[in-house]
């Protein structure tokens, strides 16, 4: 399907047409919203209407979206079971200098979505992906959830088989991370009650229904959000899990005596107490007073 060049490429907002350039030829990677049909970029709807041709999930979700914009670009199907067929006749047309737009039902292609392949492909053969950023369900629920942001591990959905659940939780114990998690409402329940077991009272957001009518952000520590669902039953709509990091655990008094016998050895006083105070996050004046009664202890022995 190739596109009538005598007709402009336009997108209608706020009830004025728009006429939008032809992009760059290459791989637009289009971000799209994630309910609120408001939360798209002015450049995203300029490359969706200027693009040859825009690659989609699924082409009725997709037409929601283009719909409301006035978009007439042709849609073409990009999903994980047609992708194998689909990929060659997209490189194609990136081949024959075509802008293509690639996008998901919602949020950002490729972030649990599909897309990843395709740009290996695309990017191995030389041609330029252009990223279009905009919604992400993850980082709308990290903002919201009042959790640390600085550091923070996204691990898209969790398994939906019980063991394989809890190897997964398991792992990601340790990491000293706020976790972000994607879940669904039938599997909400189940999940928290195996969070809150293996990673046990951590703070956490149940993040539902983001930009949408019925958006809520419940937060509680895991145990009773646990309880809460246990009790609720399982939610409607779809859900971001935010999950602060471990506590951090103070060194123990023998941790600390360890390392500063080992430092005293081939250190001063003033710089073992300085690497040991950064090693083990303790308060440098209780790192200097345990140094001291070793260094007495050993004078005194
Ligand atoms: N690529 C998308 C993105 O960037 O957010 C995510 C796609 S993934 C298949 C769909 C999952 O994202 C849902 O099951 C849910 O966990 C999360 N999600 C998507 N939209 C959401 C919303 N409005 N509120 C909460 N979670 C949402």
């Amino acid at each position: 399907m190739t596109r009538d060049p005598d007709r402009p490429r336009s997108y209608t907002l706020a009830g004025s047409r728009q006429f939008a350039a032809r992009p760059a030829p290459g791989l637009h990677v289009v971000a799209t919203p994630i309910g609120n049909l408001s939360d798209i970029s002015v450049r995203a709807l300029e490359t969706l209407a200027g693009a040859d041709v825009i690659a989609c999930e699924d082409t009725r979700m997709t037409h929601r979206l283009t719909d409301r914009y006035g978009i007439e670009t042709a849609l073409i199907p990009y999903h994980d079971h047609n992708g194998a067929s689909m990929r060659p006749k997209i490189l194609a047309r990136l081949a024959a200098g075509e802008a293509v737009a690639l996008v998901s039902d919602a949020g950002t292609p490729l972030i649990s979505d599909p897309g990843y392949k395709l740009v290996v492909e695309a990017a191995e053969a030389g041609f330029k992906i252009h990223p279009i950023p905009g919604p992400s369900a993850l980082l709308a629920a990290l903002v919201a959830a009042g959790l640390p942001t600085d550091r923070f591990l996204f691990d898209g959905f969790l398994p939906p088989k019980d063991g394989q659940r809890r190897n997964r939780i398991t792992e990601l114990k340790p990491f000293p991370a706020t976790l972000v998690l994607y879940e669904t409402g039938p599997r909400l329940p189940e999940s928290l009650a195996d969070l809150a077991d293996i990673l046990g009272p951590r703070p956490a957001a149940v993040c539902r229904e983001l930009t949408k009518a019925f958006e809520e952000v419940r937060r509680g520590d895991l145990s009773a959000l646990a309880a809460h669902y246990a009790e609720a039953g399982a939610p409607k709509g779809e859900i971001v899990l935010v999950i602060g990091p471990p506590a951090e655990e103070a060194a123990e008094d023998d941790d600390v005596d360890a390392a500063l016998t080992r430092a005293l050895a081939d250190h001063s006083l003033k710089d073992a107490v300085a690497a040991v105070t950064a090693l083990t996050g303790r308060p440098k004046r209780e790192v200097y007073a345990r140094a001291l009664a070793l260094t007495r202890t050993d004078a005194d022995g």
